[in-house]
C-alpha cells in the first residue's frame, strides 16, 4: 500500500486544517438552510464523513452514486447507479465531490440534481484540477479545498483499481504501478 506512493501529496494534517477552515465558512453559509448535502461515491466518503462533522448546522445526509471510470481513464459516460433519495424540491443542496478533474461527472451532477429544482445547488469539492479540465466546461466550484497539480492521486478515498482508499494522506502512485 503505502510502498506503492511516490510522493504525499497532502498530509493528513493538512487535510484537516483545510476542512476546518471549510467548515467555518459553510456552518456560516448554511446555518438556517437546512442543507440536504449530496456525496458523489464512492470517492467521497472518507472527505465526506470529515466534512459534515465541521459543519455546525443542521442537515440531511444524501448520496448518488454515478460511474464512468475505470482504471485513470475517463470514458466520458455517466450512469446514476444510485439516486438521492431526499426529494430536494426546494431545498439547499450541497454537493460534495472528491476532485473535479475533467468536469464530466460534476457536469452530469449538477445537470441531474437541478432537474429536481431545488432552491440552491452549490459545489464543494476536496481537490481540483484545473489543468485537465475539458474545453467548455464552464462550471465552477464554490468550495475547493486544494488545487492540485495535473498528476493522478490516491488516498483520502481515492482509488486506483478500488485500491488505496483507506491510505489516510493524498499522493502520487509510483508509475511502475500504473504499468503492471
Ligand atoms: P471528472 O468527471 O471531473 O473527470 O472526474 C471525476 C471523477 O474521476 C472523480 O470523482 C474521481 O472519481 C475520478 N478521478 C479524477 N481524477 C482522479 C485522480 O487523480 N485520482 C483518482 N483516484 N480518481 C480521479
Ligand atoms: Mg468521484
Amino acid at each position: 500500500m503505502e510502498r506503492d506512493i511516490e510522493q504525499i501529496l497532502l498530509t493528513p494534517e493538512q487535510i484537516q486544517n483545510r476542512i476546518r477552515e471549510l467548515g467555518e465558512i459553510l456552518t456560516a453559509e448554511y446555518a438556517d438552510k437546512d442543507p440536504v448535502i449530496v456525496g458523489v461515491l464512492k470517492g467521497v466518503v472518507v472527505f465526506y464523513a470529515d466534512m459534515v462533522r465541521q459543519i455546525k448546522a443542521p442537515c440531511q445526509m444524501d448520496f448518488m452514486w454515478l460511474s464512468s471510470y475505470s482504471g485513470t481513464d475517463s470514458t466520458g459516460s455517466m450512469i446514476v447507479r444510485q439516486d438521492v433519495t431526499a426529494d430536494i424540491r426546494g431545498r439547499h443542496v450541497l454537493i460534495l465531490e472528491d476532485i473535479y478533474d475533467t468536469g464530466n461527472s460534476l457536469t452530469y451532477t449538477v445537470e441531474h440534481l437541478k432537474k429536481k429544482e431545488p432552491a440552491s445547488l452549490k459545489i464543494c469539492t476536496l481537490l481540483d484540477k484545473p489543468e485537465r479540465r475539458k474545453p467548455g466546461v464552464t462550471l465552477q466550484a464554490d468550495y475547493v479545498g486544494f488545487t492540485i497539480p495535473n498528476a493522478f492521486v490516491v488516498g483520502y478515498g481515492l482509488d486506483y483499481n478500488e485500491k488505496y482508499r483507506n491510505l489516510p494522506f493524498i499522493g502520487i502512485l509510483k508509475p511502475e504501478i500504473y504499468e503492471k
